[in-house]
Order: C-alpha cells, then sequence, then structure tokens
C-alpha cells in the first residue's frame, strides 16, 4: 500500500497530530483500512524514555488487530501481579495476575519497555501505509465544519530540519498530541479536574547481574515513604517515591539522593540507573472531545495517575474505538454524526478507570500512621476494595438496546480454536456476525444483504458455543473494536438485531 502524501490541495481522510501510542496506533488502524492518512511529530524519534510500563489483555487484543503482538513479544513479559505491604513488612493483599486473566484470548497483564513497543507499533502502522512525517511540528489547527463536505480541517505544519510551512487539508484531524495538547486548546476544550496532583519520583534501572528482587509489582503501604516496585521486561526495573512534604524535585533528583533511595534493594554496582524524574500524576478529564472535524485521543483527552497502569490503555481503546468510525464515515456507510458514540462510549469508563485509580493512590499514599493502621487492619481483614472491571459494559452509544441482551456493550470472548487459532483472527478489521454454528443459516436475504452492505464477515466459532448458551444466544453481531453491538435469539431476532444497527447509526444523523 503506497503512503499518501500530503500535497497541498488534497484532502486527506485523516491526519493525526502527536505519534505517541495513540496517534501511531490509530494511524495503523485507519490505514490497514484503506484510509488516506498522514501523521506529524515533532520529535526525531520514538520518546526515549519509557512513561507506561504496563498494558492488560484488553489492549493486547489492541495490539492482535494491528498485527504487533509477534514483534511484542521480545520487549513484554506477562506480569504476575501486584502485592500490597505495610511499613512492618507484611503483606496487606496479593493479587496473582494469572488466576484473575479474563477471556480476551490474552494474560491479564503485561510489562513492557515503552521505546521498544512504540518502535513495534511505528513499523507496523507503516506496512499499513500511514505515512509518518517526523521533526514536523502542528502550528495551528482549524477545525473546519463537520456537516460541510466543502469545509474540511486543516492544520499548519512547520517542517523542523528545513524551516518550511505549510498547510494540511483533512476530512478528520486526531488530536493525539499528549498532556500539553495543541489540538486540545484549539478545540476549546476544557480539562475537569479530578483532584489528584501528587509529585512522585520515578527511577528507572538495568540490572547489571542477577539481584534478587520481586516478580511481581509491589505497593509500599508506607506513610512515611509510599513507594512502588516494578518488575519491567528483561534487566529493567522501577521504583516510584511519593515526594513528602518540604522535599523538591531538584533535591529528589540528585544522583546520591536517587542512589540512597534505591539502597534497600540495590547496590550502586548492581544496576545503571537510566533515570530518574520527578513526575507530578494528575487525574483531568477534557470536554467535549470533538469540536467540528478535530477529535482528541489519548492524553490530550484524559489523564491519569499510573497507580493502576491504565493512562496509555486508555488511548489505545480510545483508537479502537473511534477508527472504525471514522473508516465507516469516510466510507460513506455512516454520517458523521456517528461520530459523537465516540465520547459517549469512551468518556464514562476513561472517568471511571481515573477515579479507580485517584482511589487506589488514596490507599496507598496515606501519610496519616492512624489512617494506614486503619487500612493495614481492613485489608488483613480481608475487606480490600476489589479490583475494578478494566473493560465494563458500556452503557449508551452504538449498542443494541433491548434491554435483557447479556452480550452487549461487553467484548465478545476470544477463544482459539482446535488448531490454537485466536478468534480474532477470522474476524477481520469490519463488522462480524458470529455463531457457534454457520451463522448465514439464521439470517434471511434482507439481513443477509444488510450486513453485506456494511462489508459483515460471517463467523462460525464452535468454542464459543459454552458462550452462546450462557447469553441465550445463537448469534452476536460485533462492532470492528470486538464489542458485541447486540445477541439475537433466533433468525427473527437477529433481522431485528441488523435493522437496530442501521437505526443506531441512522439516528445519529444530524
Ligand atoms: C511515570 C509514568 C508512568 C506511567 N505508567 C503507565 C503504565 O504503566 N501504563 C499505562 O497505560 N500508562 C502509563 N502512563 C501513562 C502513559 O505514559 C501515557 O498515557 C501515554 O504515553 C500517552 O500517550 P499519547 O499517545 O496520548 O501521548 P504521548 O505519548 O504524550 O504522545 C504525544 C506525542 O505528540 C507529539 N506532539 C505534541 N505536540 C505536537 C505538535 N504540536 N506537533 C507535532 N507533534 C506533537 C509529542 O512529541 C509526542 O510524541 C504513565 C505515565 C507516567 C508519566
Amino acid at each position: 500500500m503506497s503512503a499518501p502524501s500530503a500535497a497541498a490541495g488534497d484532502v486527506l481522510d485523516a491526519a493525526i497530530v502527536g505519534l505517541g501510542p495513540a496517534g501511531v496506533a490509530v494511524g495503523a488502524m485507519l490505514a490497514r483500512r484503506g484510509l488516506r492518512v498522514a501523521a506529524f511529530e515533532r520529535e526525531p524519534g520514538v520518546h526515549h524514555m519509557p512513561r507506561a510500563v504496563h498494558f492488560d489483555g484488553d489492549v493486547m487484543r489492541i495490539f492482535q488487530s494491528i498485527g504487533a503482538c509477534e514483534a511484542l513479544r521480545d520487549c513484554t513479559v506477562v506480569g504476575e501481579g501486584m502485592h500490597f505491604v505495610n511499613a512492618e513488612g507484611r503483606t496487606l493483599l496479593a493479587l496473582d495476575a494469572r488466576q484473575l486473566a479474563g477471556d480476551s484470548g490474552w494474560e491479564l497483564s503485561y510489562f513492557f519497555h515503552q521505546p521498544a513497543l512504540e518502535t513495534v507499533l511505528r513499523a507496523r502502522a507503516a506496512e499499513a501505509g500511514l505515512a509518518m512525517h517526523l521533526r514536523h511540528e502542528v502550528e495551528s489547527i482549524e477545525p473546519g465544519v463537520a456537516g460541510d463536505p466543502s469545509k474540511p480541517a486543516s492544520i499548519r505544519v512547520r517542517d523542523l530540519g528545513s524551516g518550511a510551512s505549510r498547510e494540511v487539508r483533512a476530512s478528520w484531524v486526531l488530536g493525539c498530541d499528549g498532556a500539553r495538547s495543541l489540538a486540545r486548546v484549539a478545540t476549546g476544550t476544557v480539562l475537569e479536574d479530578l483532584c489528584f496532583d501528587q509529585p512522585w519520583l520515578v527511577c528507572d534501572v538495568v540490572l547489571r547481574r542477577d539481584v534478587d528482587l520481586p516478580k511481581w509489582c509491589v505497593q509500599f503501604c508506607d506513610p512515611a515513604r509510599p513507594s512502588t516496585y516494578v518488575p519491567i521486561a528483561g534487566r529493567r526495573r522501577r521504583w516510584e517515591f511519593m515526594l513528602m512534604p518540604g522535599e523538591t524535585r531538584e533535591e529528589m533528583e540528585r544522583p546520591e539522593r536517587v542512589a540512597r533511595m534505591l539502597a534497600p534493594w540495590l547496590s550502586p554496582d548492581d544496576a545503571e540507573i537510566e533515570r530518574a524524574t520527578v513526575y507530578t500524576f494528575h487525574a483531568l478529564i477534557a470536554q467535549p472531545w470533538r469540536r467540528e472535524r478535530v477529535l482528541l485521543l489519548g492524553d490530550a483527552a484524559h489523564q491519569t495517575p499510573p497507580f493502576l497502569g491504565q493512562g496509555m490503555c486508555a488511548g489505545l481503546r480510545d483508537a479502537a474505538n473511534l477508527a472504525w468510525k471514522v473508516d465507516l464515515v469516510q466510507r460513506g456507510l455512516a454520517p458523521w454524526r456517528l461520530l459523537d458514540s465516540y465520547e459517549t462510549e469512551r468518556s464514562p469508563h476513561v472517568r471511571r478507570v481515573i477515579q479507580s485509580a485517584v482511589a487506589a493512590g488514596g490507599l496507598i499514599q496515606t501519610t496519616d500512621p492512624g489512617v494506614a493502621k486503619a487500612r493495614d487492619e481492613m485489608f488483613l481483614a480481608g475487606n480490600a476494595p476489589s479490583p475494578i472491571e478494566l473493560v465494563p459494559r458500556i452503557e449508551g452509544g452504538v449498542f443494541d438496546d433491548r434491554g435483557d441482551d447479556l452480550a452487549a456493550g461487553k467484548p465478545l470472548p476470544q477463544p482459539r480454536d482446535e488448531g490454537g487459532r485466536l478468534l480474532d483472527e477470522s474476524l477481520g478489521d469490519g463488522f462480524a456476525l458470529v455463531g457457534a454454528d454457520d451463522p448465514r443459516s439464521a439470517c434471511d436475504a434482507a439481513t443477509t444483504g444488510a450486513l453485506e452492505r456494511l462489508g459483515t464477515r460471517f463467523v462460525a466459532a464452535e468454542a464459543l458455543r459454552p458462550w452462546f448458551a450462557k447469553v441465550g444466544a445463537v448469534a452476536a453481531l460485533v462492532r470492528p473494536d470486538r464489542q458485541v453491538f447486540g445477541s439475537a435469539r433466533d433468525g427473527a431476532d437477529l433481522a431485528r438485531l441488523v435493522r437496530a444497527l442501521s437505526a443506531r447509526v441512522d439516528a445519529a444523523e444530524g
């Protein structure tokens, strides 16, 4: 597939601002679908310092959708879980990630090296045909008019090598430009503060030799110094230390101070310190996520403290939710108003994850010995808050609203077939009608015709038979992001379901 040029006069399907994880993922998804997309990134290469270290199985499934899993093996390890330990070294709670794995087809959690992951994603995006313009800074954004095809969006881009600037026009501008987003300013979006602003020292090390360290993540719930240990992939390890009142960034980032902080675990010869930087963690959510032809994704739309390892994950879920909608709109199969379901579906989910991360941070961060003692007693009595459901049912948006559908709004489980092949490999990039038996047999001619117009694949998945029995259905209509639009009890119900999909898309017209 040839990479689209961004010549003046041309109108691209989409222009992406920023090539962090959210930008490269949505770019790869759109390019795979044959859209003309170009991305602009001001840096010359991937961000060399990792920030994110963890993603979950649902996100691995998103990486699967762009063919990245095989190449990710070298820079990821399966997460073992998380232990909460108190000031006396007593384990308050031990979460075993392998036991908590769901039915996504992947493990519950993975640790990884972010620069390596982003390199893999860029390679997949390039293969798919995404034009990536590095050292190109987007200086301004004109949002155009969403309902008027003669008024596309436009961005002014400066080539930081030559200094030349040019205008690039696109049907949609995807603002994936991170926490200090220009796109967010251009959309006039405001940030709601969910009230969390706490500085932590983040130390990344590369072990020079084997050191006896836990295989799992540890939250040290010590009121004298809340801290976190994370075993990243390979020989990389991370410690995070909360700054206490009166401590400054300058003091905490000094090499002698960093060595002192790490001394309980490492001698100076054990490891090379890759970086030690103070980050202030925030909890923020933008509103709205779209103005005219500009949409926000990733940290541009929301930021979360990293206690659940979910910031980047949220950006990747944004990409998966939005890409197929932009594709349908650009192919004339849905009205542009479909794009408003992106915020309807994603914003409440992100809010819930941020609130849970803030709550987890509150438990870990307490510096009051009395509150810490009460927390320890609560955990030891077996009353620790249960882990949140990272992929809850999505309410509202583009789903069947039959009401008693047990499958709608949740991801389709991903079993392997007898040959060990994961189900998604058969689903493709579009809609799929899935049954334990061939789902065509449940379709009348009109239903088949409507599904074919949407490019739907018909997939028989024997391995899903127990799931179909559980949800009381013979077929499930699955969206391109693997969320179940709805399930059908029989042929008549399926015809209704397919009409409901058309209606949900058409109902968004306006
Ligand atoms: C210490 C720490 C630990 C974390 N741990 C985790 C974790 O374990 N798991 C997790 O899921 N998340 C974690 N996160 C969050 C995660 O790092 C971010 O959510 C994620 O990197 C955001 O991705 P993004 O693509 O939205 O933005 P970014 O990664 O910030 O990318 C934005 C890109 O846009 C470019 N850009 C900006 N403006 C312009 C412009 N005008 N023109 C051109 N290019 C531009 C930037 O150069 C940058 O490359 C952590 C964060 C921190 C700080």
